[in-house]
This record gives C-alpha cells, sequence and structure tokens, in this order.
C-alpha cells in the first residue's frame, strides 16, 4: 500500500543543512497497522509527513497504492491525498466550527452535496462513539473527545490510508488506551492501512503489527513488534 524507496530530506536554512531522513526503505502492507518509533529529534515527523508530501523529499520515491506520489502535478497530488488521512497530536480542530463542520470540511472541500455530506457526518460522528455531541465547539469537549473529531475527520472522505502524527502523545493514559481501541477497531471495520509515529512504547506494544525504529534519520531497525521488542 505505502513504498518509499531510498526517500531523503535534508532541510535547508540561513543557519545550515539538517539531514532529517537519510536513503529511507520502507513498505507498509494493506491493512497493517505500522509503528516508527524513535526519540525526539530522530525523523520521525519528517517521515510520516513524506508519506503524504505534505514535507516534499529531497530524494527517493514515494509510492501509495500504485501512484507514484513523488512525480504528480500539484494538482493530482490533491486529489490523491484525499485518500489519506491524518490525525495530529494537538488535534488542528477549527475551534468556532461546530463538531459536525469540522468533520464536515474535508467533504465541503471536495464539494459533496449537503444531503450526502448530512448523511456522512452522522455515521462518522456514530463510527467514532460522539454521538449527541454534534453540535457542541472543540472547547467543550475532553481530549479524547476531540481527538475523535480528528478521527472523523480525516476517515470522511474514505481513505485508504490513515497517519496518526504523536495522535495519543497529549491524551492521559486511560484515554490513549481508549482512543488506541478505537484505531484499531476502525482498522478491523474499514480494513484502513495505520501508519503511526509515536515515542511511546505502550502505543507500539499495543496495537501495530511491524514496527521501524528510527534514529538520527536512519531505520535502525524493522520488523514483527514481537520480534523487535522482545529479543533476549
Ligand atoms: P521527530 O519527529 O523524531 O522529533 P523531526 O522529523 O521533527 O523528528 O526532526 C528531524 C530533524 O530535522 C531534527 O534535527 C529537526 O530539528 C529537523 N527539522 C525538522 N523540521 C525542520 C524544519 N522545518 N526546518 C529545519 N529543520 C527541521
Ligand atoms: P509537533 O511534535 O507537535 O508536531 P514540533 O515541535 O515537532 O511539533 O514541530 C512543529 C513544527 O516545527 C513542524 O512543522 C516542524 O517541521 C517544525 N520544526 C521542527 N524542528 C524544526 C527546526 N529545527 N527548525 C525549524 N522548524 C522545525
Amino acid at each position: 500500500m505505502i513504498q518509499l524507496q531510498g526517500v531523503s530530506k535534508q532541510y535547508t536554512s540561513g543557519r545550515g543543512t539538517v539531514t532529517a531522513l537519510q536513503k529511507i526503505d520502507l513498505t507498509v502492507n494493506k491493512g497493517e497497522i505500522f509503528g516508527i518509533i524513535g526519540h525526539s529529534g530522530a525523523g520521525k515527523s519528517t517521515l510520516i509527513r513524506t508519506i503524504n508530501l505534505l514535507e516534499k523529499p529531497t530524494g527517493g520515491t514515494v509510492i501509495i497504492d500504485g501512484v507514484e506520489m513523488t512525480k504528480l502535478s500539484s494538482r493530482r497530488l490533491q486529489e490523491e491525498r484525499r485518500s489519506i488521512g491524518m490525525i495530529f497530536q494537538h488535534f488542528h480542530l477549527l475551534s468556532s466550527s461546530t463538531v459536525a463542520d469540522n468533520i464536515a470540511f474535508p467533504l465541503r472541500l471536495s464539494k459533496r452535496p449537503e444531503a450526502e455530506i448530512k448523511q456522512r457526518v452522522q455515521e462518522l460522528v456514530g463510527l467514532v462513539g460522539l454521538s449527541g455531541h454534534e453540535h457542541k465547539y472543540p472547547s467543550q469537549l475532553s481530549g479524547g473527545q476531540k481527538q475523535r473529531v480528528g478521527i472523523a475527520r480525516a476517515l470522511a472522505t474514505n481513505p485508504k490510508v490513515l497517519l496518526c502524527d504523536e495522535a495519543t502523545s497529549a491524551l492521559d493514559p486511560q484515554t490513549t488506551n481508549s482512543i488506541l481501541s478505537l484505531l484499531l477497531d476502525i482498522n478491523r471495520k474499514l480494513q484502513i492501512t495505520i501508519v503511526l509515529i509515536t515515542h511511546e512504547m505502550h502505543v507500539i506494544r499495543t496495537i501495530c503489527d511491524r514496527v521501524a525504529v528510527i534514529d538520527g534519520g536512519h531505520i535502525v531497525e524493522m520488523g514483527p513488534v514481537t520480534d523487535v521488542f522482545l529479543k533476549p
């Protein structure tokens, strides 16, 4: 479903050049939950953002479901990005929009008819367990509820891939577990491929099938979670 081939990323600014990723090769299979773990500054955030080209690699190829993302025009890239949902550590909700309008946002961007949007929002609210909260504003929700809105919005356009950027790092342990079981539930129900980055081993152990350990912009280990973390 996701293939990264020789993906490199360098950031250049007035202060010089930082190499964030060095020739990363990575394949994520359809339906898999794939975790990327590493210390702060290891390159996790850059790596997950190259998958939907929020960060343009300086070298290498990104292929999603057979489409070579790295050679698309910006218009085609915008279309293809609809097949990749993303959720964030700090949720990135629109504070002056209701739960329903936050979830509807990507559907309105893609100009779906209002009747269809209404129905889709109802389905999504049910899927993430927020029925009855449609008319609330983000400030009236707990952190876990805000992330549920983020998940519903990310799923609105029926993506094939869900990218999770430290999605539970701002949540307490109990809320973290409820969000992780929601992600597992969605993975099973919708057959969606999930890639997540985290600095927490617990997250990897709880829901991931395979894991890559990243350090200094390199993948230093990769394999099934039980092989990578249960070695003597
Ligand atoms: P992580 O998510 O593992 O903390 P990042 O991908 O954010 O790591 O960062 C990897 C390296 O790239 C770090 O050295 C970081 O300072 C640098 N970096 C990240 N984003 C930028 C940027 N926009 N400009 C310059 N350097 C950056
Ligand atoms: P978060 O972990 O919440 O995503 P970060 O502090 O890692 O937040 O990064 C926030 C933003 O700053 C990102 O867009 C990232 O690319 C950018 N960034 C990270 N490190 C650097 C850096 N060394 N120089 C410039 N921008 C950076």
